[in-house]
């Protein structure tokens, strides 16, 4: 039987982050992916790096950002992996005079906190981003996001993680688990060439928006629910689009209603099938397609897109780039975002069972934050101290017994 000190289960932008943070602080770590690395979510995404800096009073968001920030930094600077990634900033398009003054408020506020954005004139909103609508009310500009290829950066990870002597398997997918009387982890999987078996000292989960079906195995409640993203893209062209594009509708619509009831998470799109608001991001790729999504639903694992969302999101889209009137879609997708039911990222040690520990309920966000949120597990795991940040996203809050 295969023997690692640390299992890993899921090899998206977490588990990848959190493989190679562990391994070159010298544990033997093994990844077990069911599929293929970046399969899911994390390779799937919009490639939209949040942040506003780290702020006067850095708190656990200033850390997931700023500190992922400059991990894909040194992964492509200092180390030569390719992530397509480039510091671009991010335009934030406000539609009407009440998300205007929420937009005003929300960056006086972040100001004065020491965060960096702006509000700007649609005159000069036009002068960084040609093709930015002049009628609009205004744009707040957040000049420290990024964005880089999903596909390309998860892949980088976890060949980090090799390199540093991870094994990275994929096409495993954990079926069974349980631990002996020392603590140790014994994981069964089903493969192709029959069921595998490994042992581990501690296991780590990483499974996405699958944690909650991965928890069950060992009779664990995560708290994680599946939420559909969807996107669309045009053909390739030259360049047009040079910021990551956002609207601020979806924040103010939520500043005022963010969820129905503390079964669903905050901050979705829809209730049921009544959309409660337009969310928006977007980008063009250094392949040249432009590409766009927003909706967050609950839709049960299901990735077929839902074809009047993305209609709703091209209009969004098109009041932000007027040009993108006369672009016709190419291509759709979707994938399953792990939000969890309080809307804070669940990291650290799970104390239901020895040895256990979970990164996960990155949200929406979780590409650009799941390089620090893979950092920080490491540092926990090596120095068995929890570091304060993570004291919100502590999972004692939420993780329960299966009932
Ligand atoms: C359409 C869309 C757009 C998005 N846009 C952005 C964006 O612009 N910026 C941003 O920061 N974030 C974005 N996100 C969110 C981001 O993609 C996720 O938060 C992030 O990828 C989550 O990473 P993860 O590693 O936790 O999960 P995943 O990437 O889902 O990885 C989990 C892995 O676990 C594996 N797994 C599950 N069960 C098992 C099992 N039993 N055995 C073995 N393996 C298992 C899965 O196969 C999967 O590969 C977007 C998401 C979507 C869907």
């Amino acid at each position: 039987m295969p023997e690692a000190d640390i299992i890993i289960i899921g090899g998206g932008i977490a588990g990848a982050s959190t493989a190679m943070y562990l391994s070159q602080l010298g544990h033997r770590v093994t990844v077990l992916e069911r599929g293929e690395i970046a399969g899911e979510a994390s390779g799937v995404n919009a490639g939209g790096l949040g942040g506003i800096g780290w702020g006067a009073v850095p708190d656990l968001q200033a850390y997931l950002t700023m500190g992922s920030l400059e991990e894909f930094k040194t992964l492509q600077l200092d180390h030569g992996y390719d992530l397509e990634f480039r510091q671009s900033g991010t335009l934030q398009s406000i539609h009407t005079p009440q998300q205007y003054e929420y937009a005003r408020d929300r960056m006086l506020r972040l100001t004065s906190q020491g965060y960096a954005l702006e509000l700007l004139t649609p005159r000069e909103a036009m002068s960084i981003e040609p093709g930015a609508n002049p009628e609009l009310p205004g744009y707040l500009y957040l000049p420290l996001r990024g964005q880089a290829d999903p596909e390309k950066t998860t892949r980088a990870f976890a060949s980090a993680a090799a390199n540093a002597g991870a094994s990275i398997l994929t096409g495993q997918n954990v079926i069974a688990m349980g631990q002996t009387g020392n603590g140790s982890w014994h994981i069964r999987t089903s493969q192709l060439a029959g069921d595998g078996e490994f042992r581990a000292g501690t296991l780590v989960l990483a499974a996405g928006a699958w944690c909650r079906p991965v928890g069950e195995l060992m009779g664990i409640k995560i708290p994680i629910a599946p939420v559909r993203g969807q996107m669309w893209a045009t053909a390739s062209m030259a360049p047009q689009v040079f910021h990551t594009i956002g609207s601020v509708e979806s924040a103010y619509d939520w500043s005022s209603q963010n969820g129905p009831d503390s079964s669903a998470p905050p901050e979705l799109t829809h209730q049921g099938e009544t959309r409660l608001t337009r969310h928006l991001y977007g980008r063009q790729t250094k392949g040249g397609e432009i590409i766009f999504g927003g909706d967050r639903q609950l839709a049960d694992y299901d990735v077929n897109p839902e074809f009047d969302g993305i209609e709703v999101n091209r209009v969004h889209a098109m009041e932000v780039l007027p040009f993108l009137r006369d672009l016709p879609i190419q291509r759709t997708w979707a994938g399953t975002m792990p939000f969890s039911l309080d809307g804070k990222p669940i990291i650290g040690k799970i104390p239901l069972r020895d040895n256990l520990f979970i990164v996960g309920g990155l949200a929406s966000s979780g590409f650009g934050r799941g390089p620090m949120a893979g950092k920080l597990l490491a540092e926990y795991i090596q120095s068995g101290h929890r570091p304060s940040v993570l004291n919100e996203a502590d999972p004692a809050r939420c993780v329960s017994p299966a009932t």
